[in-house]
């Protein structure tokens, strides 16, 4: 029998748990939080290409051509063995899910226009939650050992050797160390004897100093943080010492602009009509890219001091009131997530978030944004009333005039979700060194791995990030069985 140890429960560690003790082995758990399921309990969707579920829709999701359109937007500097194989095996994820207990049901697209549809939800939702509850149970149910409150330190190698303090004479990587409430404070938790390793921590999408080590021109300190568990980079540090290579070629998966705190104004100013003006009061993009959160992010990044003020008027915002539920949504909603959106803005006058005025020239002395909003939002009213915005050619549906007083101007900034890369692997979802050659008994999955997203998020392979966790998690469980 072989006996496997999993370094982090969720997505990509429940999934492989799963999958490994489906198929006999003996499979130990640590994570280190209460409760399993990490940043995999807030996903809303999964991506899938193939899954039973599209057929019945006739939606058809042909995996190669997602694989090229993955391939193309990244200039082919992803990993293509690796991308090909999360794509390929992403339908029989969703497939072994359902049969599991998982009720998905719907197949969105997640940007206007988007096909094929990928973006698979279960309902009643939220999608992640049930996920990770299904796996959980199964997991239960299969005896796989769950440790939970067990944060994972170190690795070791065979004859107890911990990785990166000394080289060992077998150079397999074959279990780890650990932390919990109950282990004396200069102890260690040893766990051994392991066939395979498997690091799944999340990322390090929490961890500033990484970050800036690792990550070009990032200052996190722009970023606030969006809900989901902040990651430290155990699995990083950990793959790190033991001569994985570890490619700066990470992603932020962020989101802008955002509204920190209120997620009714954050809806509010990414509504295609608004205005968004940086420091100098200079329009930076059209604004309904706002669809790919990773579009909007990136325009915002490059503008001085990373913030922008949304601009718009009263009825702009009557019109954010009174829109019909959103995409993901319950069919059977009629909540738009906006009742108290009124409320909200009052509330926030006070904090500074929000400005609030009569006229345009008071909203340009309140914000500091001078002569250049005046000039602005009448150069915007202008392209308006022409029906054509001559500077970045926004759809012309969402070409609203601000003319309505009063008028406001909400401060956005960026938000940080994950992170995406940092462990080489190969399409097995062994880790690799340098040389491309795998290092004996260690695999990685998830978020944690490099060679997916290389340098930008993809919005529209949407629910990858999840998606690709899962079934990374099936590949690794899989080939840590076949290693010997
Ligand atoms: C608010 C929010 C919404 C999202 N929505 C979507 C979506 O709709 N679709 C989508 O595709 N993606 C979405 N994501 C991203 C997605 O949830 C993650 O990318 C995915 O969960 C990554 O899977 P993972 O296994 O790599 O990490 P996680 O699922 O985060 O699991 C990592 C686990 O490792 C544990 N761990 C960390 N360090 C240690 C250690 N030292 N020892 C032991 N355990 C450790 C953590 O506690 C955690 O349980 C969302 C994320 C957030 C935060």
């Amino acid at each position: 029998m072989k006996h496997i140890l999993i370094i982090g429960g969720g997505a990509a560690g429940l999934s492989a748990a799963v999958t490994a003790a489906e198929a006999g082995a003996a499979v130990t758990v640590l994570e280190g939080r209460k409760y399993p399921g990490g940043n995999g309990r807030y996903a809303e969707g999964v991506f899938a290409a193939g899954s039973r579920l599209q057929r019945r829709l006739n939606i058809d999701a042909d995996p190669e051509v997602l694989f090229r359109q993955a391939m193309e937007f990244s200039h082919w500097r992803s990993n293509a063995r690796l991308v090909r194989a999360l794509i390929g095996r992403s339908g029989e994820t969703v497939d072994w899910l359902t049969d599991m207990g998982v009720p998905f049901s719907r197949v969105l697209h997640h940007m206007p226009n988007q096909t094929p549809e990928v973006f698979h939800m279960a309902y009643p939702a939220p999608t992640g939650l049930r996920v990770m509850k299904v796996l959980q149970a199964r997991a239960e149910v299969l005896g796989v050992s769950l440790e939970t409150e067990t944060k994972a330190r170190g690795l070791m190698y065979p004859g107890h050797g911990i990785v990166g303090a000394r080289a060992a004479a077998d150079p397999r990587v074959s279990g780890a160390t650990a932390v919990t409430p109950d282990t004396p404070a200069d102890e260690l938790r040893v766990y051994k004897n392991y066939d395979a390793v498997l690091i799944a921590t999340g990322g390090f999408g929490g961890n500033p100093e990484l970050m800036r080590q690792m990550i070009p021109d990032c200052d996190p300190e722009d970023y606030a943080r969006l809900k989901g568990i902040p990651m430290n980079g155990d699995g990083f540090r950990m793959a790190r010492s033991a001569g994985a290579h570890t490619p700066r070629d990470i992603a932020i998966e962020g989101c802008g602009p955002v509204y920190h705190g209120r997620g009714e104004l954050t809806a509010l100013i990414r509504r295609p009509e608004c205005l968004w003006l940086n420091a100098h009061g200079q329009r930076f993009c059209d604004e309904s890219i706002c669809s790919d959160f990773i579009y909007g992010q990136n325009a915002l990044a490059r503008q001085p001091g990373r913030y922008c003020y949304a601009v718009m008027d009263a009825a702009s915002v009557r019109r954010a009131f009174e829109a019909p539920p959103g995409l993901m949504a319950p069919l059977d909603a009629e909540d738009n997530g906006m009742a108290k959106l009124y409320d909200v803005i009052e509330a926030e006058i006070p904090k500074d978030g929000v400005v609030r005025a009569d006229t345009l020239e008071e909203l340009a002395k309140d914000t500091g944004l001078g002569d250049g909003l005046l000039a602005e939002v009448a150069a915007y009213n202008a392209a308006c009333a022409a029906g054509h915005d001559s500077l970045f050619g926004k759809d012309r549906r969402s070409l609203h005039p601000i003319t309505e007083p009063p008028f406001y101007a909400v401060y956005a900034g960026l938000d940080i979700i994950t992170t995406h890369g940092g462990i080489a692997v190969d399409e097995h979802m062994r880790v690799v060194d340098e040389g491309g050659r795998p290092i004996p008994g260690l695999y990685a999955a998830g978020i944690d791995i490099s060679g997916v997203d290389s340098g930008d998020y993809s919005v529209g392979l949407s629910g990858h990030a999840f998606g690709f966790s899962l079934t990374g998690g099936r590949i690794a469980a899989e080939s840590m069985l076949e290693y010997s």
